[in-house]
C-alpha cells in the first residue's frame, strides 16, 4: 500500500510572506487535497539571529486569509507535535551525533576569526574560500586534531559545531518532480554546519530530521533551495533513511514583470504593487510593506492568480475556484522556467471575482470601505444616516456598481454618490456644450420633479424624456449633464436609478446646485 501523502510548508519566521511563499503554500495545499493527504505547517525557527517577533502569527494569519489552512500546525497541534523547531531542539543532537559516529560529520572548534582568516588565506577578495574538503585540513576539527585532544576540548566545554563531511568528486543525484534528474558535484558544496555551538540544529539538519519524523512524502519549496538539496540528499542517505526521502519539487521563481530576475519586495515598492499577502509591519524598522489584502484583493482572486503563476491548467479557462484547482492541479503542468509577475493580470483576476460575487457577499466586503468613506465625508465627529449601511441598501448598491470595480476600495469610489453629495463636479466635461436652453431645462425639470407623484426609476426617466421633448432637446443632449450633476463625473450606473436611490430631495438639490 502506498504511503499517505503528507506535505509541509516550512517557513522561517523572518518577515512578511512573499507571494512566492504563498504560492508554495498553495501548491502544497492543492497537492494534499487532491491526494487525500495532510498539509503540515512547520515553523523553522532555529536561526535565532533571524527570528522576527510576530512573523509566525503573521504567516498563520496569511494562510487563514487565503483559505489555505493546514491540518497540523503549531496552533492546531497534531500527531507529530511540536511543529516549531525551536521546541524540538532536544531531538536533533542524537542525529548529529550519529553522523559523527558514522564518520559523515565532525566536530569543528574553530573560532569566527580563524574561519575568517582561512577564507582570506585560501580564497581571493572576490571569491573567499569555503570550509570544505580542501580547507578543512588546515582547521581545528576532529579530522585534523588527535583524538585525545578532541576529547579534551569536548570535556572542557570548548564551543564547537558539527559539520557534514562533504565527499570529494561525487555526483549527487536527485530526481525532482519538476526538473527531472538533477546532478550536483559534491566538491563544490561546503561542509555545512549541522549543529551550532548553542546546540540548535541548522536548517539543513532540522529539515531532514523533521521531514523524516513527520513522515513527509512530497516536499515543495522554492527553487532557491536547490543548491542545498545535495546536502539534504546526503543526510537522508547517511542517516539511513534514503528510501523514506520525500519526492522533491523545486518550484520556479516568480520573476519581476520584465523577467529580469527574482521579484523582490523592493520591486513592489518601486513599481507600486504589493508582493506580500497582507500588510507587514516590520517591528524593527516600523516600516509597513503593503499587502494584497489591504490593497483590496479578494483572497480567492489572489489564490487563483497565484495558481496560474507557474502552473498551466492545460485549458483556456483561467478562473478557477479552490475546489476546481484541487481537481485540476498536477505537478506535471508546473513550469520549469520562472513566471513573470503581471500586476495588471492580478487585478484582472480580482475584477472577475468582484463581478461574479453575489451581492450579499460583496455587501459584507464593501461595508468597511463604505463606512470609512462615509466617516471621512461627514467629518470626524459627525454621524451619518445608519440606513445607508444596512445590508439591504448595500446589496442594491454593490449590485449596481460591481461591474465597474477592480479592487475592493472601488466599491466606494464607484458608489460614493449614493451616500454623499459629490464633493467636486466635473463641469469641464459639459461646459463646451452648455447653453441657456439646457440651463432652463434643468431649472424647470427640477421644479416638475417636486410634484412627481411616483419616485422610481421609470417615472423619473419618463418625466425627463417628456420634458426634454417639450424643450426641443434630445435626451442625449441632457443625459451627460444630469450625470455630472448627480455623480460629479462621467461614470457610474444608470442616472435614473441613481436618482431613484438617492431620493427626490437630494436629486433636486444636486440639480439645483449646478449653475454656469
Ligand atoms: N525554512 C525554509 C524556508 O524558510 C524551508 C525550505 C524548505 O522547504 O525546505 O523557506
Amino acid at each position: 500500500m502506498s504511503k499517505k501523502v503528507r506535505v509541509r510548508f516550512a517557513p522561517s519566521p523572518t518577515g512578511g510572506l512573499h507571494l512566492g511563499g504563498v504560492r508554495t503554500v498553495l501548491y502544497n495545499y492543492l497537492f494534499a487535497r487532491r491526494h487525500g493527504g495532510d498539509f503540515v505547517l512547520r515553523i523553522e525557527d532555529t536561526d535565532q539571529t533571524r527570528f522576527v517577533t510576530g512573523a509566525e502569527q503573521y504567516i498563520m494569519d496569511c494562510l487563514k486569509w487565503c483559505g489555505l489552512e493546514p491540518d497540523e500546525s503549531p496552533e492546531k497541534g497534531g500527531p507529530f507535535a511540536p511543529y516549531r523547531q525551536s521546541e524540538r531542539k532536544h531531538l536533533y543532537y542524537e542525529y548529529a551525533q550519529k553522523l559523527v559516529d558514522s564518520g559523515h560529520a565532525y566536530y569543528a572548534f574553530d573560532t569566527t576569526e580563524e574561519i575568517e582568516k582561512m577564507r582570506n588565506t585560501y580564497g581571493t577578495d572576490d571569491h573567499k574560500a569555503q570550509y570544505d574538503e580542501t580547507t578543512r585540513v588546515h582547521m581545528r576539527n576532529s579530522l585534523t586534531l588527535p583524538p585525545a585532544e578532541v576529547i579534551k576540548l569536548l570535556e572542557s566545554g570548548t564551543p564547537y559545531v558539527i559539520r557534514i563531511k562533504m565527499p570529494r568528486n561525487q555526483q549527487i543525484r536527485l530526481t525532482d518532480m519538476i526538473r527531472g534528474e538533477v546532478t550536483f558535484d559534491s566538491s563544490l558544496v561546503d561542509d555545512k554546519v549541522l549543529l551550532k555551538a548553542d546546540g540548535m540544529p541548522t536548517y539543513h539538519l532540522a529539515v531532514v530530521v523533521d521531514d523524516y519524523l513527520m513522515q513527509i512524502t512530497h516536499a515543495f519549496r522554492g527553487e532557491e533551495w536547490l543548491p542545498s538539496a545535495p546536502v539534504h540528499v546526503l543526510l537522508w542517505e547517511y542517516l539511513g533513511w534514503k528510501e523514506h526521502m520525500p519526492l522533491w519539487a523545486h518550484l520556479p521563481l516568480i520573476l519581476k514583470p520584465d523577467g529580469n530576475g527574482k521579484l523582490s519586495k523592493r520591486d513592489g515598492d518601486r513599481l507600486g504593487f504589493p508582493v506580500f499577502a497582507m500588510n507587514w509591519l516590520d517591528p524593527k524598522t516600523n516600516e509597513i510593506t503593503k499587502g494584497f489584502r489591504e490593497m483590496g484583493f479578494m483572497p480567492q482572486a489572489f489564490v487563483n492568480m497565484l495558481a496560474l503563476l507557474g502552473w498551466n491548467p492545460g485549458v483556456e479557462k483561467e478562473v478557477f475556484s479552490l475546489d476546481e484547482l484541487v481537481q485540476t492541479f498536477s505537478i506535471e503542468r508546473i513550469h520549469k522556467g520562472g513566471a513573470k509577475f503581471d500586476f495588471e493580470k492580478a487585478k484582472w483576476f480580482n475584477a472577475q471575482y468582484i463581478h461574479h460575487a453575489d451581492n450579499e457577499t460583496l455587501a459584507t466586503l464593501a461595508k468597511p470601505y463604505i463606512e470609512e468613506g462615509l466617516k471621512n465625508a461627514v467629518g470626524g465627529t459627525q454621524t451619518y444616516d445608519s440606513r445607508l449601511t444596512t445590508q439591504e441598501y448595500l446589496q442594491k448598491i454593490v449590485g449596481l456598481v460591481k461591474d465597474r470595480c477592480t479592487l475592493l476600495p472601488d466599491l466606494w469610489a464607484q458608489s460614493h454618490f449614493f451616500f454623499v453629495t459629490p464633493e467636486t463636479i466635473d463641469l469641464q466635461a459639459i461646459k463646451e456644450k452648455w447653453n441657456e436652453q439646457k440651463q432652463q431645462f434643468f431649472i424647470n425639470w427640477a421644479a416638475i420633479l417636486e410634484s412627481l407623484p411616483d419616485w422610481n426609476e421609470q417615472a423619473i426617466e419618463a418625466s425627463f424624456n417628456e420634458h426634454a421633448q417639450q424643450h426641443g432637446l434630445k435626451k442625449g443632449d441632457v443625459m451627460l449633464p444630469l450625470r455630472i450633476m448627480l455623480v460629479g463625473g462621467k461614470y457610474g450606473p444608470g442616472v435614473f436609478i441613481i436618482a431613484d436611490m438617492i431620493g427626490k430631495e437630494e436629486t433636486i438639490k444636486r440639480i439645483n446646485a449646478v449653475r454656469f
